[in-house]
């Protein structure tokens, strides 16, 4: 088995304990894996890509269910706007694509997953984060929340400044994080303010626009 010995979390180097550690897959680079959880995470990895693709047209297009995915994740309704509001609307809109253009073009750059060994799915360091690290509850989870997972720890490293914390955190952390799944009514309290800086809605968002038939909004 192959670890990498050294965490990258304080900028140390990371060192690896054999030159196989690495996998390259399809659409991402994997590091310190066995290589049957890589060839997963490869996969995840693909998926997640095509969900954001698909979210980033929609919203581009402004076409399908975009209108009802905006109104539960983000609180706002472009049937409602008007006047100034509408402009702030607009500017909030082009916010949200501006995230989806980064991810997108993130995985198109190829991106590079680390081992760790939290019990999270993945993080991501809050500032100047260079990977995602993947923990082992990543891979008991089922392919689509696996991508759902990626997107997630994709918008905060979507959302990285040079020297400065990354914009798109986890609302509420660390007591009441609004997580989707475990936090249902921190959730659909966020207001657009928060919901823009938090990383579940990206990704809740996604799958609602991209994966239809399998989601259930939370709320009424
Ligand atoms: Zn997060």
């Amino acid at each position: 088995m192959t670890h990498i010995i050294n965490s990258s979390e304080h900028g140390t180097e990371v060192l690896r304990s054999m030159s196989d550690s690495v996998y390259k897959g399809t659409y991402c680079a994997c590091e310190g894996f066995a290589s049957i959880d890589a060839i997963q995470l490869d996969r995840a990895c693909g998926k997640a890509r095509a969900m954001v693709g698909t979210v980033h047209r929609k919203l581009a297009e402004m076409s399908g269910d975009v209108a009802i995915g905006l109104k539960h994740h983000f609180k706002l309704d472009v049937t409602a706007a008007r006047g100034v509001g509408r402009v702030y609307q607009e500017k909030q809109i082009d916010a949200i694509l501006s995230v989806f253009t980064k991810m997108d073009s993130d995985f198109k750059a190829g991106m590079t997953y680390v081992a760790g060994s939290l019990g999270a799915v993945g993080t991501t360091a809050s500032m100047n984060p260079r990977v995602i690290k993947i923990h082992p509850p990543f891979f008991t989870l089922s392919p689509l929340d696996q991508a759902t997972g990626l997107i997630h720890e994709h918008a905060h490293f979507a959302s990285r400044l040079p020297g400065a914390l990354n914009t798109i955190s986890d609302r509420g952390w660390p007591f009441f994080k609004a997580y989707h799944e475990l936090n249902p009514e921190v959730y659909r309290g966020l207001t657009t303010d928060k919901a823009l800086k938090n990383a579940d809605c990206y990704a809740y968002f996604a799958r609602e626009l991209a994966e239809p038939g399998s989601y259930t909004w939370i709320g009424d």
